[in-house]
């Protein structure tokens, strides 16, 4: 194809070929006479006019189904416009293919993206969207794309804020259908009064940002109490009403002393909780001996319980225990101070290392004022207690079992609870095969 001459050539090829056609019929004239003269310029004229016409046909038949391979061929200044039409269509195609091409990476970026993507035109008609907001949102596009967001979404705060306008702010999206989901959408705006609108989960965070906001009003409230207690003591001691040395003095002192103690024990609690909860596995391990573990904990048992309890070991299956010494001795004592502590004077902890199949179970087994089932699968959450006062009573911080279920995780152990309310409970940690060994003579029996 030729490259572009302008108007100018335009004008020049039909002059020429006008001038050329005059010529000869001049010439036909005076050699042959005017009827050859203007015979000749009327076959010239024919002649330039049916291949215009001819050429005009074959533009007008391929507009009906214009492509760059099929423009077709002209001479003259025909062909000077086929050319131009031949470059402006492969102009277009290729902008085209560049277009969808751009689209294309676009939608598959969009479709990959973890948040949820809508996009909306004017009146807030779904236009597209990506998999995750049709979950996000409960729609199928197949079916609802062109429907508008709002009858899908019937959320009046969620109307509202798509109304709205301002989208600065991101809204909190509550939708609860058989489990919970807290959505942050944004909305931005673009184009022609189009909009993006963006969901991201953030059910955990929320989840998160409440636990925090709870364990915080939870240890304020918790250290509060003891607080109140030293510092009514302080001042009925400050001001001279009872005197230091005197029996009620004394008596005074005594409590000041057990309510420190107690804010002592939650700030060591709480500090072994940050610890295990700062590190995701056990500082260093080592195969302990279980019956050496278990004797020492016994004895803490025992000095706990200071004789108001029978308290007996069973290493039913002696061996080694892989895992952290220090960690597993604050779980195992959490377990049994709990046993002693809500077992009335008189009753029996039996404490037992056993095998189950290929697996190594601790248990602590009283005969105490046991634990409605409601309960049971809470008891793990910190600061939760059944029976607040009776925990407060014998010391306990509401922490312990938390603890206990830290290191258990830590050493990918489960803990089994079972309980009869007035007869007794059961907590059992499991240890998987390969954090135990027993002895040789063990697993011949
Ligand atoms: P606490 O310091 O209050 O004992 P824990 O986290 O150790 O906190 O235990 C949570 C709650 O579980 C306790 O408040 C108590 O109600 C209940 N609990 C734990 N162990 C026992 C048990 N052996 N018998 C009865 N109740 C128990």
């Amino acid at each position: 194809m030729a490259r572009p001459k302008g108007v100018g050539f335009v004008w020049m090829r039909s002059a020429i070929l006008a001038g050329a056609t005059l010529f000869v019929s001049l010439a036909a004239w005076l050699i042959a006479g005017p009827s050859w003269g203007l015979g000749t310029l009327a076959a010239g004229l024919a002649v330039l006019l049916l291949r215009h016409l001819s050429s005009l046909a074959a533009l007008v038949r391929w507009l009906d189904d214009p492509a760059a391979g099929t423009v077709p061929e002209g001479s003259g200044v025909w062909d000077h416009v086929f050319s131009a039409l031949y470059r402006q269509t492969r102009g277009t195609r290729e902008q085209q293919h560049r277009l969808t091409a751009v689209l294309v990476r676009f939608r598959s970026a969009a479709r990959a993206m973890p948040d949820g993507v809508l996009i909306l035109n004017e009146e807030n008609r779904i236009e597209w969207g990506n998999p995750t907001a049709e979950q996000y949102f409960a729609i199928d596009l197949d079916k609802d794309a062109g429907q508008p967001i709002a009858n899908l979404v019937r959320n009046p705060d969620f109307v509202a804020f798509l109304l709205r306008g301002d989208w600065n702010e991101p809204l909190m999206l509550r939708l609860s259908r058989g489990e919970e989901l807290v959505l942050s959408i944004r909305v931005v705006p673009y184009g022609q009064d189009e909009k993006l609108l963006l969901a991201r989960d953030v059910t955990r965070w929320e989840k998160l940002e409440t636990m925090r906001r709870d364990f915080v009003a939870n240890v304020s409230h918790e250290l509060k109490t003891p607080l109140t207690v030293l510092s009514g003591f302080l001042e009925t001691l400050a001001d001279g009403t009872v005197p230091v040395g005197s029996p009620r003095g004394r008596h005074a002192l005594e409590l000041m002393h057990d309510q420190s103690d107690r804010m002592l024990r939650l700030i060591e609690d709480l500090l072994t909780l940050s610890t295990l909860e700062s590190t995701s596995g056990p500082a260093s391990e080592a195969a302990v001996d279980v019956a050496n573990l278990l004797a020492t904990v016994h004895t803490e048992a025992r000095a706990l319980s200071a004789g108001r309890h029978e308290i007996v070991l069973d290493v039913e299956a002696p061996g080694t225990l892989t895992g952290n010494e220090q960690e597993l001795r604050s779980a195992f004592g959490n377990l049994v101070s709990n046993a002693v502590r809500y077992t009335p004077e008189g009753g029996r902890i039996q404490l037992t290392w056993w095998r189950r199949g290929s697996e190594g179970v601790f248990t602590v087994a009283d005969t105490g004022i046991g634990i409605e089932t409601v309960h049971i699968p809470r008891l793990t959450e910190r600061f939760y207690r059944v029976d607040r006062s009776r925990s407060r009573e014998t010391g306990g911080t509401g922490l312990g079992l938390a603890i206990v279920k830290h290191v258990l995780t830590r050493h990918q152990a489960a803990l089994e609870i079972e309980s009869d309310v007035g007869r007794g409970s059961r907590f059992s940690a499991v240890f998987p095969a390969r954090r135990v060994r027993f002895r040789p003579a063990v697993v011949a029996a």
